[in-house]
């Protein structure tokens, strides 16, 4: 079976998920959106409410913002690249997800990543990037290099809302984690 049939299967089953108590609360699941050939893969932390209500990642502000990046230091969009989160349904009020609910969603992931077979990994902020490498290191120190897990180069950066609040150095920074993950797939998209 092909890999974006088995993804879609795989969506198919995570809609009626109740593995953890995001179940109750979620408006839908929000598996993730993208091309499931893509050789870049982007990790985000969990939906929040505009995600929650359009069941996509990243349509927010942060979302606006991760486009942008893509548009302007790749030269691609979104449909090129495939965008999913540590944990596939919001939390309450945008709380930070519980490590309980983290290892739940776990599986989903692992597969995504393995249906997906990507180049790159860019792990935006702490929780996708602590979860896929393994590591208590916060992203400040564990950004600006590429860690090869597998046949698969991961790239930490900070979450887009980490941007959006902490403006032009983190954006700077950000920028130059977007052209590391381009370098590492040999070219644009
Ligand atoms: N923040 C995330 O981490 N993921 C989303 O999908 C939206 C905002």
């Amino acid at each position: 079976m092909a890999p974006g049939t088995r993804l879609a299967a795989l969506a198919a089953e995570a809609a009626g998920c109740i593995r953890c108590p995001l179940a109750a609360t979620r408006t839908q699941v929000v598996f993730g959106v993208g091309d499931p050939d893509a050789d870049l893969l982007f990790v985000g932390e969990a939906p929040g409410r505009d995600e929650d209500l359009q069941g996509v990642p990243f349509v927010g502000r942060s979302g606006q913002l991760l486009d942008r990046l893509l548009a302007e230091e790749l030269g691609i969009d979104r449909g090129s690249v495939y965008i999913a989160n540590v944990v596939k349904c919001r939390p309450p009020d945008n709380r930070d997800p519980k490590p309980d609910e983290i290892a739940a969603c776990r599986p989903y992931l692992t597969e995504q990543v393995a249906l997906i077979a990507p180049k790159v990994v860019v792990t935006l902020g702490n929780f996708a990037t602590k979860l896929l490498l393994d590591t208590d290191q916060g992203i400040t120190k564990m950004r600006g290099a590429s860690y090869l897990v597998g046949d698969v180069q991961y790239v930490p950066t900070f979450h887009p809302a980490a941007a959006l609040r902490g403006g032009g150095v983190v954006l700077a920074q950000m920028r130059a984690d977007f052209v590391r993950a381009k370098q590492l797939m040999g070219g644009a998209g």
